[in-house]
C-alpha cells in the first residue's frame, strides 16, 4: 500500500533498571501498525506487552528508537503536545473499566470531551455511541449500578467518543467472565469496522485474540511472531 502506516514503531526500546541489572522490557522493536487493523498483543507475563501498549500511548518515554502517529515523529515532543495528540488521537480501554462512580454512564461517555475541549453538541454522539454498545436504557446508570461487562461497554464508547484514530486496552476482558468476554470482543470487532478504527488490544484471552486481524507475540521484549489471521477481513 502508497498509504503512510498509521504507526510505525521503529527500533523501539525501552529499558529498565532493576539494582545493577537492566530489563529490556522492549527490545529494538519495528512493525507498523496499519489504519483500521484489529491487533492483538499476546506474550507471557513480564514479556514487554504493557510497556509496548504504554508505549504506543505515548505514556512512557523510550530508551531509543522512536513511534510515528499519523506521519509525525511523536520522540522528540513534549508532555503537553504528547497529551494533546492522546487526547485527539488515542482511545483507552482499561481492565478494571476505570469509570467516575459519581458519574452517569452518558456523563463517563462525555468525560473525554471537556478535556479535549470538544463542543457540546457532541452530546448527541455520546450517546449514539452508548447505543451502539447497546446500553440506550442504561444512560443515567452509575457505574455501581451496572454489571462489569455494561461498565466495559461504556469503557469503550467513552474510548471513541473523541473520535480517536487508534484505541489501545491492556487486557480490557481481563476482568469478565468468559460468556461476557466473548461479547465484548464483537463489540469491540464492529466498533473497528464501523467507525475504521484502529484496534491495538493486549490480552491473555484466545477468544479475544481470534477475532483480531494479526497476532503480535512477543518475549523478552522482542516480537517473535507476527501473524495475520484474517486477511480477507481488513478490506473495505
Ligand atoms: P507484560 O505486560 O507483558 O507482563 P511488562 O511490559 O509489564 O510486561 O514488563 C516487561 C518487563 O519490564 C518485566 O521484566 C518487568 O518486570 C519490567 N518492568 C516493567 N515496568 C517496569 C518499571 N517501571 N520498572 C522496572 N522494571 C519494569
Ligand atoms: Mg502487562
Amino acid at each position: 500500500m502508497e498509504k503512510t502506516p498509521m504507526i510505525e514503531i521503529d527500533q523501539l526500546s525501552k529499558h529498565y533498571k532493576q539494582g545493577i541489572a537492566v530489563v529490556r522490557a522492549l527490545d529494538e522493536v519495528t512493525l507498523n501498525i496499519e489504519s483500521g487493523e484489529f491487533v492483538a498483543i499476546v506474550g507471557r507475563s513480564g514479556s514487554g506487552k504493557t510497556t509496548m501498549l504504554d508505549s504506543l500511548g505515548l505514556l512512557l518515554r523510550p530508551t531509543s528508537g522512536r513511534i510515528v502517529i499519523d506521519g509525525a515523529d511523536t520522540s522528540h515532543l513534549k508532555d503537553d503536545q504528547k497529551a494533546h495528540l492522546r487526547g485527539s488521537k488515542i482511545g483507552f480501554i482499561f481492565q478494571e473499566y476505570n469509570l467516575l462512580p459519581t458519574l452517569t454512564a452518558l456523563e463517563n461517555v462525555m468525560l473525554p470531551l471537556h478535556y479535549a475541549a470538544k463542543p457540546k453538541g457532541d452530546r448527541q454522539w455520546a450517546r449514539a455511541l452508548l447505543a451502539e454498545v447497546g446500553l440506550e436504557d442504561r444512560m443515567n446508570s452509575r457505574p455501581d449500578q451496572m454489571s462489569g461487562g455494561q461498565q466495559q461497554r461504556v469503557a469503550i464508547a467513552r474510548s471513541l467518543v473523541n473520535r480517536p484514530s487508534m484505541v489501545l486496552g491492556d487486557e480490557p476482558t481481563g476482568a469478565v467472565d468468559s460468556e461476557t468476554s466473548a461479547q465484548l470482543a464483537g463489540i469491540m470487532r464492529r466498533m473497528n469496522r464501523q467507525h475504521q478504527v484502529t484496534f491495538v488490544l493486549v490480552t491473555h484471552d484466545l477468544d479475544l485474540a481470534a477475532e483480531t486481524d494479526r497476532v503480535i507475540k512477543l518475549k523478552d521484549g522482542k516480537v517473535i511472531s507476527d501473524e495475520t489471521t484474517a486477511p480477507a477481513s481488513v478490506a473495505i
